[in-house]
């Protein structure tokens, strides 16, 4: 076909808000040092891996997998801190259950709302336009705590279904006062969910999980990427049974393939070494914040989860720098004005910490 032809169907099949938009950008990453995905550096150790090798081997890769995944769901209920008579679906990704939430509750009868605190992970805005939803962002105070205020001004203004409040909060790192966040589950009461994003649950070791049964319009979605297993994709989420059974509705029957299947279980079973891996993590992030802090010009954000945000004197140069010396990070800027000149670093090894430390030092001082 030629490239007119082209562009005519495009033109005339695609929608012209996905048009207009860009592929979410992923850099290639071969010979970097990876510190703007916030993955965690360790592999499973090796007597592991190896067993994990023969699990996977076996795995009946001819059939499809058997999409109540009892297996998965009963291992997340009674080792993840799920209350008794709450049950949890799995997405691939909790990416895929954002967009879940949006597919369930884009109501076709109105124009339905997504809100949230901004500057946020940008899948809210992302799964709420694609499932045609309007998005409201209300911005943070200048210490990226609630706005409480404008929070329950605009949530009266805009009626959302749905409000993502991510505990710790990306890209800034701390976690919002808990009773802002009850008001905001409070104030929606029957007409909106509100979406506790604990997906940095293994560093902030504090969780909206236990309140389930008092709130029903709340949820809890988690992710065990942060918890070193990126790769498999896998995410799940906690909510009244009666809520869950609607979300449940709209996911794609498979979505968890049988290779995740097998390496969730695995890994479930074996928590434990994943935690050990994230407490490693936390005392990282807790000595790397400290060298960062005593830097001049640069303002270091306390963080509740596995990276740190902070200020620099020009985050344009000091991310040109750091990609020179091959180091990888989240350069803020653009995001939103409360991050003018903040870049975005996730906490890895000491090594590999080591030379972001060195890297970003000689930014400083060219
Ligand atoms: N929520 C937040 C707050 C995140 O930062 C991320 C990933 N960076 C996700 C959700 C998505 O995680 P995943 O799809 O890997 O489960």
């Amino acid at each position: 076909m030629s490239t007119t032809r082209i562009d005519n169907l495009i033109a005339n099949t695609i929608r012209a808000d996905v048009r207009a938009g860009h592929i979410y950008n992923v850099p290639d990453s071969s010979g970097y040092i990876k510190l703007d995905a916030m993955e965690n550096p360790y592999q499973l150790p090796d007597d592991l891996r190896a067993e994990l090798a023969q699990r996977l081997a076996d795995a009946v890769l001819n059939r499809y997998p058997q999409p109540s995944y009892t297996g998965i769901k009963e291992r997340i209920r009674a080792r993840l801190g799920v209350p008794a008579g709450y049950n949890v679906i799995l997405g691939n990704g909790s990416d895929e259950i954002i967009s879940i939430l949006c597919t369930a509750t884009a109501r076709q009868d109105e124009r339905a709302v997504v809100l949230a605190p901004i500057p946020a992970f940008v899948m809210f805005q992302r799964s709420a336009q694609f499932a045609g939803m309007d998005f409201v962002g209300v911005p943070l105070k200048s210490d990226f705590s609630l706005d409480r205020a404008a929070m329950l001004a605009a949530i009266a203004e805009h009626k959302p279904s749905l409000v993502f409040l991510a505990y710790p909060n990306n890209p800034t790192g701390n976690l919002y006062d808990e009773a802002d966040m009850i008001a905001i589950v409070e104030a929606l009461g029957e007409n909106g969910i509100a979406v506790a994003d604990e997906a940095y649950h293994p560093f902030a070791r504090t969780s909206f999980m236990d309140k389930l049964p008092r709130y029903p319009n709340l949820v809890v979605m988690r992710t065990l990427s942060k918890l070193g297993l990126a790769g498999i994709r896998l995410g799940y989420l906690a909510a009244a049974p009666a809520l869950l059974e609607q979300f449940d509705k709209v996911r794609p029957p498979y979505n968890i393939n049988v290779l995740t299947q097998v390496a969730a279980e695995f890994a479930l079973d074996h928590v434990d070494v994943l935690d050990e891996q994230a407490a490693r993590l936390n005392d990282e992030r807790t000595r790397l914040a400290a060298a960062l802090a005593a830097l001049p010009g640069v303002t270091v954000f306390p963080s509740s989860a596995n990276f740190i945000t902070l200020r620099v004197p020009d985050a344009e140069k000091t991310c040109a720098k750091l990609f020179e010396e091959r180091v990888l990070i989240k350069n803020l800027s653009r995001m939103h004005e409360l991050l003018a000149n903040c870049i975005r670093v996730t906490v890895s090894t000491p090594e590999e910490n080591a030379v972001f430390l060195n890297a970003l030092k000689a930014s400083l001082q060219a």
